[in-house]
């Protein structure tokens, strides 16, 4: 695809990136037909070709409307529209491009501007995230029902979390942010599952947020600062010889493995941050390199359904992965239809898009419950609660099911 950038872009590091993989788009639209908002709407403009369209005449013309942020803004960045692209088109990276430049060209509506600064202040921050989950599980009978539905249970953790045991092999593994106050059974469960395996994981008191949420709503510095605050808590263990870097949340490991990159610019992080993305790893990457007979007789035998997310398929292209750990472990799984479409959940797009998020969430259940499953597993935090605040069956953290606590 031929594009002239507009002369305000000629000094722009991150217009000639977008320009690159522009270009590598042979138009061909094949990832229309995978894209979630594309077979909602059947509007070109809500499907990725066409949003490439629009990113590249924003270059080109050096003008934004608020019609191309709008159709930006649509998009759920699941990336499956780069699992689906003959042509490797880095469509995800263009889109939090064209965010970015798009952010400073428009003025959005002050409830937006007020939605995205409480999301980004609120979110990252484990300490608020307590104060707002107590504050809604106390008001929660007063709210309305599509609000409340959103409130997650508080979680008992059903054992003590494990002490460190004499093992060689050591871990980090990534405290988070809503996950640690929302869901703190995951990084238990977690913690008490690797046990078993001979791993000792880690945690670096200092670290949180991995900076995807700051990233993805074209905060970009605010996600660097995350970024850098991880690096800091976590390398003197990097250091010690921990020997991967673990995320129970497939969103947040994505962002990790992009460390490197992301800072690549940056004298003081850049070769800390590459070290750090080569050791990233997902929990079923971990699990899938171990023996897991051991689990075969103390799992639950409860038919479960799996819903992969986005970030785990398409962001770390770990297709498959989830349902093998599970397989391996002795638990019985359902199939269901569509597994390459989104939630809705995405980060904050349930937030910023609730109607779309909705309409994604019913056609996802339905497709989930197609084969009567007794339960929902799920690998991100974002999927969890949102599959779970409609859901009528109980929706886990998948490696809930391999915690044996007693
Ligand atoms: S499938 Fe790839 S090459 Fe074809 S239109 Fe979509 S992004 Fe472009
Ligand atoms: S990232 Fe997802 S929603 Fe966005 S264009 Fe690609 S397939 Fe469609």
């Amino acid at each position: 695809m031929y594009l002239k950038l507009h002369s305000d872009y000629e000094g722009d590091a991150l217009a000639h990136e977008a320009a690159a993989i522009i270009k590598s788009c042979v138009h061909c639209g094949f990832c229309n037909a995978t894209c979630p908002t594309y077979q909602e709407f059947f509007d070109e403009r809500d499907g990725p070709r066409g949003r490439i369209y629009l990113v590249k005449h924003m270059l080109e013309s050096g003008q934004a409307g608020d019609a191309t942020r709008m159709h930006l803004d649509r998009c759920l960045t699941c990336r499956a529209c780069e699992t689906t692209c003959p042509s490797g088109v880095r469509y995800g990276r263009l889109a939090d491009i064209g965010r970015e430049i798009i952010e400073e060209k428009t003025q959005r509506p002050v409830i937006e501007r007020l939605q995205r600064l409480f999301a980004r202040k609120v979110f990252p921050h484990p300490g608020r995230v307590r104060m707002l989950l107590r504050l809604g599980r106390l008001v929660q009978w007063f709210l309305p029902s599509q609000l409340r539905r959103q409130i997650p249970p508080k979680q008992k953790l059903s054992a003590p979390a494990g002490k460190q045991s004499s093992s060689q092999r050591k871990m980090i593994v990534l405290k988070g942010c809503v996950q640690a106050e929302a869901t703190p059974r995951t990084n238990d469960a977690a913690r008490r599952v690797l046990q078993r395996l001979g791993i000792d994981l880690l945690e670096a008191a200092s670290a949180g947020c991995c900076g995807a949420l700051s990233y993805h709503l074209a905060a970009r510095d605010e996600g660097l600062d995350f970024m850098r605050r991880n690096i800091d808590a976590w390398w003197p263990l990097v250091e010690a010889g921990a020997e991967a870097i673990v995320s129970t949340a497939s969103a947040c490991g994505v962002m990790i493995s992009d460390y490197g990159e992301q800072l690549k610019d940056d004298p003081a992080y850049s070769t800390k941050a590459r070290r750090v993305s080569e050791l990233a790893k997902d929990l079923t990457e971990v699990l899938e390199a171990e023996d897991l007979s051991v689990f075969r007789n103390s799992t639950g035998k409860q038919a479960t359904a799996v819903h992969c997310p986005c970030t785990l398929s398409h962001g770390q292209k770990r297709d498959g992965s989830l349902e093998r750990v599970l397989e391996r472990s002795g638990i019985p799984l359902v199939e269901s239809a569509e597994k390459h479409l989104c939630c809705g959940s995405a980060g904050t797009y349930s937030l910023l898009q609730p109607a779309i998020s909705q309409r994604l969430l019913d056609r996802k259940l339905a497709a989930l419950s197609a084969g009567k499953p007794e339960q929902i597993v799920t690998a991100n935090i974002g999927c969890q609660l949102h599959l779970g605040s409609r859901s009528d069956v109980p929706v886990k953290h998948w490696i809930e099911l391999l915690d044996n606590p007693n």
